[in-house]
């Protein structure tokens, strides 16, 4: 959900056939990742762990297992590891011959559970943290409903079957996709029993499933909650922190861009995303890391002009060089303006590979010609000549790169408080 789409990983480990494992706390994480190592030695294949938003931002007391050392390296054999159609064909097999033995691991882990009601005619299915929202308001229920807690892929048929004797009506809570639903309903439907879920209309199919969203599919009354005054607690978009560089960056690229009525900035993954909000609202497109080269690229193929990508040093040396490669190999009409704050600034302040005069000189190897490949400093007092650089670089036709660099705010406080 905090990603560029809602993504659901459990296709993944469907389309690829293996095994996957949903924790609902970190706990469980912890110790699924145990089990994940082994199985993925049994089985010789990748484990999925399947993490949600609500678990992957939130943070919990984890107790620990006995240590264990790493398991002695050992070369595989080449024939499984150079995947020629032959040899692909004879894997592909081999790992449908595992399928039944992954749906027996599944159908006895200790991490699935099923309590039965012997009261209640409602069965829930649930997995990851969608059990813990459920566990938080089955006591409010007149009758505690039966439940069926899913922690792996391929689903426990067994334990479904006998749930789904054993009720009803069957409520699925899933965070995600309606995966565990689809499957249960099948093309033609399940007769006789009452399906309830995403695809029902009782849980959202967009955003994350909350306490409230699952109680109200229980047929729960809201909690009272606490009602706040809006104005008492105005919306606070993010934004770049005061002294940003970036800020100054855009700041003289949008004066750059001043009379061009179809300048396009295709943008990247980093801090410097928030430049598409306002007050700059200088950005028109931000998809996966380096996105925005190829697509300035193919933006000024298609007869935008100017066509910009916007891009950070660690980005850039992620992967915005193999599309910069193509375009200046085709010398495109088109201005990379690669905004280098000297830090991987949104994951933390890990160290970035490049910045600077290496910067350049990466360009250069890519076949961008090294007059085209220009370096300001983006402070307020730079604003009349970073725009008129960029300007320039704008009028070039073909392929150029500005390298706008000033260290990140935050990095420069941290070595000051370290001082
Ligand atoms: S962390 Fe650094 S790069 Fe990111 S917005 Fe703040 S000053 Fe700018």
């Amino acid at each position: 959900h905090s990603s560029q789409n809602e993504q659901e990983r459990r296709y993944y480990a469907l389309f690829a056939r293996i095994f996957s494992l949903e924790p609902r706390n970190h706990q469980e994480a912890y110790e699924m990742t145990r089990v994940a190592f082994d199985l993925s030695e049994k089985y010789h294949i990748p484990i999925l762990l399947r993490l949600v938003t609500r678990l992957s931002h939130s943070r919990s007391e984890v107790v620990y297992g006995d240590k264990r050392d790493p398991n002695p390296l050992r070369r595989g054999d080449w024939q499984d590891w150079t995947l020629l159609p032959a040899n692909a064909r004879r894997r592909f097999a081999a790992l449908l011959d595992i399928q039944q033995d992954l749906v027996r691991e599944a159908n006895s882990s200790p991490f699935n559970s099923l309590t039965l009601s012997p009261t209640s005619s409602l069965g829930i299915i649930t997995s990851g943290i969608g059990y813990n929202y459920v566990q938080e308001n089955i006591n409010d229920l007149d009758q505690p409903p039966s439940i069926l807690k899913i922690s792996t892929y391929p689903l426990p048929l067994e334990l479904i079957q006998q749930l789904m004797s054993a009720a009803q009506e069957i409520l699925i809570v899933e965070e995600g996709y309606p995966f565990i639903e689809e499957r249960l309903r099948g093309l033609l439907g399940v007769q006789d029993k009452i399906i309830r879920g995403k695809l029902s209309g009782d849980l959202p199919l967009t955003g994350e499933l909350t306490p409230d969203t699952v109680r109200a599919a229980l047929g729960l009354a809201p909690l009272p909650r606490l009602e706040i005054e809006e104005k008492l607690l105005a919306s606070r978009p993010p934004q770049l922190c005061p002294g940003c560089p970036h800020y100054d960056t855009f700041v003289a690229l949008k004066e750059a861009l001043k009379g061009y009525s179809q300048a396009t900035v295709f943008s990247d993954i980093g801090c410097y995303t928030l430049g598409a909000l306002p007050p700059l609202s200088a950005i028109d497109t931000c998809v996966c890391m380096g996105a925005s080269v190829s697509m300035a690229k193919g933006g000024a193929e298609a007869g935008l002009f100017p066509s910009v990508a916007v891009i950070g040093d660690s980005t850039f040396t992620h992967s915005g060089m193999t599309p910069l490669l193509d375009a200046a190999a085709a010398n495109v009409n088109m201005t990379v303006v690669i905004v280098d704050n000297a830090v991987v600034a949104m994951t933390g302040g890990q160290p970035t590979y490049a910045t600077g005069e290496r910067l350049a000189q990466i360009c250069a190897g890519l076949g961008v010609a090294p007059e085209h490949i220009r370096q300001i400093i983006p402070l307020p007092k730079n604003k009349e000549v970073n725009s008129r650089v960029i300007k320039e670089e704008i009028e070039y036709p073909g392929t150029s790169v500005v390298i706008s660099t000033r260290e990140c705010i935050q990095e420069v406080k941290k070595r000051a408080k370290r001082r």
